[in-house]
């Protein structure tokens, strides 16, 4: 399942070939760790007026300080010009006042400035309202055009540096609970997979955490499909995170669950997710055992890959199944027990696959454009309490179902993004934990690619 390519080319002499050749040279991408620093090095605050300011206090903002006591220890060095000889490690632009696509220079060009020296791994965010038709055309251009602006600065970074936005709906202040939690996941290493994706924010709803490297403590977690893979690293990060879990998998994958839920102190729940009476199960299971339901992570998921010319039954039937028929089961039982009401949260796994589509998986596709379909009329139902639906959309992973691809087409499946490499599991552990955690309750149906930027779809 390894990347040697990637490994390759960061040593000795294979390194200054391909750069000779104008290879591609991806670089080993930097993981989160708990404890360590929000970001390495001083941080550019560019942008005019009342939110760039807010967000400049917000980030710098001493313990106690006018920062507010929900940003306790950000505490971070941060610049509000470009100062000669600074290494970036973050550079955020605060574009909420836009009235005017012209308006976009002043603030872009400073960004441009310091590119030439910001930091590896270093992280662009973008901070704008969202375009609509009741804009003025001038307005809506403006909003829009960080759009394009953002996802084109995305794939002229390079070491390993994203460039992602947070757009703010109407209305929504700068402070909200789940904007400021995504600005501190872009910021972080928790999202060192997620490029080029700009993610709306639709209400102030959400609460931060106390303690910010253990989000969910106190929370009970259900992850299907946690014997290996994304599910096993999605069990691993919610309980890193604080959370009790509960990791559900088929039978045959047994003893590979077993471990898993004793790895993370959680318990084992041995269940087909297609079965009819697997939402009630899985909702005695974690009422039984540990008194309480907070989220849901849908991950199970099979390919049954086949051209729609040469597609069989089963091979349509089994995927739909497991893939969004489930998902819908599950949640229907869940929403009408009445024992999934305290700030509900579910997130399900989507695919680039059901957003851009891909030769060869129209059963996978159809599914995961569903999963998406899903979580969008799913949210409203949950909102009512306080609670979320939303999908992560994860491009090439590094994991059992990617290592079947034939060699080649996985070589270049790899180098089709940004950052010129597969994501690992982790990557999509730490966007669901982002999506599952209390502070996310602000993000209503959405979409979060973990994907590198992957070159297919928007
Ligand atoms: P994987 O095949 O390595 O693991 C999937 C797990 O789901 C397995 O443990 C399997 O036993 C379990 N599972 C399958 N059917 C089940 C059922 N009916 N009931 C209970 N458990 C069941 O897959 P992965 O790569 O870890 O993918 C996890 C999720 O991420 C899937 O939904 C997949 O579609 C999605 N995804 C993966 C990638 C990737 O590149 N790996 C890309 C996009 C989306």
């Amino acid at each position: 399942m390894g990347d040697r390519y990637l490994d390759l080319v960061n040593h000795g002499f294979a390194a200054k070939v391909a750069k000779q050749l104008g290879l591609p040279r991806p670089v080993p991408l930097r993981r989160y760790v708990p404890g360590q620093p929000l970001v390495d090095g001083p941080l550019l605050v560019l942008g005019a007026g009342d939110d760039a300011d807010a967000v400049a206090r917000l980030l710098s903002g001493p313990a106690g300080g006018a920062g507010g006591p929900v940003l306790d220890g950000w505490d971070l060095d941060v610049h509000r010009r470009p100062t000669a000889g600074a290494r970036y490690a973050a550079v955020v632009v605060v574009l909420t006042g836009l009235t005017h696509p012209s308006q976009l220079a002043e603030p872009m060009l400073a960004a441009g400035s310091v590119l030439r020296e910001l930091a590896s791994a270093g992280r662009i965010v973008t901070i704008s309202r969202a375009a609509t038709a009741a804009d003025a055309p001038a307005v809506a251009a403006a909003r829009q055009g960080v759009d394009g602006m953002l996802r084109s600065l995305a794939k002229e970074l390079r070491g390993g540096s994203t460039a992602n936005g947070i757009v703010l709906a109407d209305g929504v202040p700068v402070q909200a609970a789940a904007a400021v939690a995504l600005l501190r996941f872009l910021l972080s290493r928790r999202s060192a997979f997620v490029d080029g994706q700009l993610l709306t924010v639709d209400s102030e709803a959400g609460t931060l955490p106390t303690d910010w490297d253990r989000p969910l403590a106190g929370q009970v977690a259900v992850v299907t499909g946690a014997a290996r893979g994304i599910g096993e690293a999605i069990a691993a990060t919610l309980a890193r995170d604080g959370a009790t879990v509960v990791a559900v998998d088929v039978p045959a994958a047994g003893e590979q669950l077993a471990a898993v839920a004793n790895r993370v102190r959680g318990t084992a729940l041995q269940l087909d997710v297609t079965a009819a009476d697997a939402g009630a199960r899985i909702l005695e299971h974690a009422l039984q055992r540990h008194g309480r339901l907070d989220v849901v992570v849908h991950n199970a998921g099979i390919m049954r890959d086949k051209l729609l010319a040469n597609m069989t039954p089963d091979r349509w039937e089994s995927v739909l199944a497991v893939n969004i028929g489930a998902q819908l089961a599950i949640n229907e039982a869940l929403l009408t027990s009445g024992d999934f009401t305290a700030a509900p949260r579910i997130v399900a796994l989507a695919s680039t696959s059901g957003i851009a589509g891909n030769r060869g998986q129209t059963n996978y596709g159809a599914s995961k454009g569903g999963v998406i379909g899903m979580v969008r009329a799913t949210a409203p139902l949950l909102a009512p309490f306080g609670g979320t639906a939303n999908a992560v959309a994860p491009g090439f992973i590094e994991t059992d179902m990617t290592a079947h691809i034939p060699p080649v087409t996985r070589q270049i499946a790899r180098r089709l993004n940004s950052l010129q490499q597969g994501g690992q599991p982790v990557d999509v552990a730490e966007t669901v934990a982002f999506l599952a955690s209390p502070a996310a309750c602000g993000f209503q149906g959405r979409v979060l690619r973990v994907c590198g930027q992957n070159m297919v779809g928007q």
